[in-house]
């Protein structure tokens, strides 16, 4: 099912602007919501998730109106929160089966499957006797994962789920949600791009409340083919080469500094053309460098 946002705005009481005027068709399957700390994913995330209010705007899901028919809305729904807390003293499996029967599985019987399921498909099944104190942070999120799919939710939201994961925990959480993404509509908001890039059909970048860019992340790299531009630099020409040139990133590489520029054009001093990612097309949107449509000035 399509989750339909149309003009969503939230001025918070301090005059922040956190999302100001957000569009966005989000299909079936895994989408990535990307944007940098303070973004106004968070916000996006909760009001969504039908836990906080906007200011203006409508968001359907299928037929639903999600702001209107909340509880409609979160029979349907799935959430891990950002900061997902739990209870450090019980196990996986006294936590699980708790959150189960608030959900509503009475059946001993039944919930005892549900439980069992989902503790397997996240991998935790054989921890489940160890409390969730002495969890690491890959297993907690997938104890949040598991407690999100309870109830057999349509929509699945989860903010910011692989910060702080260590490598190989977020490459297991990585396929976790790539097989829950398969049948439902899941929003996974991210500031990490190879979350996006990994996972997600479909994506927007977001920033300072407002959506940049949105589609499918192959055809967005494809737009900026022939513009991204690369070359080493001593660490010290970094500035100089930022004042003649649009950088849009600068990082270190074996010990060497890597800049990447945006030029339609070949730019000289030195530059080789690059075959651009996704991270080229997140800095160079976020840097204003880049956009599918006519960038918004900031209010
Ligand atoms: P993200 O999740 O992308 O980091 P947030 O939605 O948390 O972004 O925040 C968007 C902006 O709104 C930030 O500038 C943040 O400081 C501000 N903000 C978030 N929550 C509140 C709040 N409760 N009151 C005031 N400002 C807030």
């Amino acid at each position: 099912m399509e989750l339909r946002i149309r003009n969503l705005s939230k001025t918070y009481a301090n005059g922040v602007v956190a999302l100001d005027r957000v569009s966005l068709n989000i299909p079936a399957g895994m989408f990535g919501l990307l944007g940098p700390n303070g973004a106004g994913k968070s916000t996006l995330m909760r009001t969504l998730a039908t836990l906080q209010e906007c200011d203006a705007g409508s968001v359907f899901f299928g037929d639903l109106d999600v702001l209107d028919e909340k509880d409609e809305i979160r029979r349907l729904l799935g959430y891990l929160p950002q900061d997902f807390g739990v209870y450090p003293k019980v196990t996986a499996y006294e936590l699980l089966d708790h959150f189960a029967i608030l959900k509503g599985l009475s059946g001993k019987g039944r919930r005892r499957e549900v439980v069992d399921g989902l503790l397997q498909q996240t991998n935790l099944f054989e921890v489940r006797h160890q409390r969730l104190g002495g969890f690491s942070g890959g297993m907690r999120q997938r104890f949040g994962i598991a407690q999100a799919l309870l109830g057999d939710p349509r929509l699945i939201i989860v903010d910011e789920p692989t910060a702080g994961l260590d490598p190989q925990e977020r490459v297991r959480f990585h396929n976790l949600l790539s097989d829950i993404g398969d049948d439902r509509t899941v929003l996974l908001s991210t500031h990490i791009v190879s979350d996006v890039a990994d996972l997600c059909a479909n994506m927007a970048i977001i920033n300072k409340g407002s959506v940049l860019l949105c589609g499918e992340p192959a055809q967005l790299i494809e737009a900026i083919e022939g513009k991204i531009w690369a070359r080493f630099v001593a660490k010290q020409d970094v500035p100089a080469f930022q004042r003649r040139h649009a950088v849009i990133s600068s990082r270190l590489l074996t010990g060497r500094t890597l800049i990447h520029v945006y030029d339609e054009s070949d730019p000289g001093h030195g530059f080789e053309p690059a075959r651009p990612d996704l991270e080229d097309v997140y800095f160079a949107t976020i840097a204003g460098r880049h956009s599918g449509a006519s960038p918004r000035q900031d209010a």
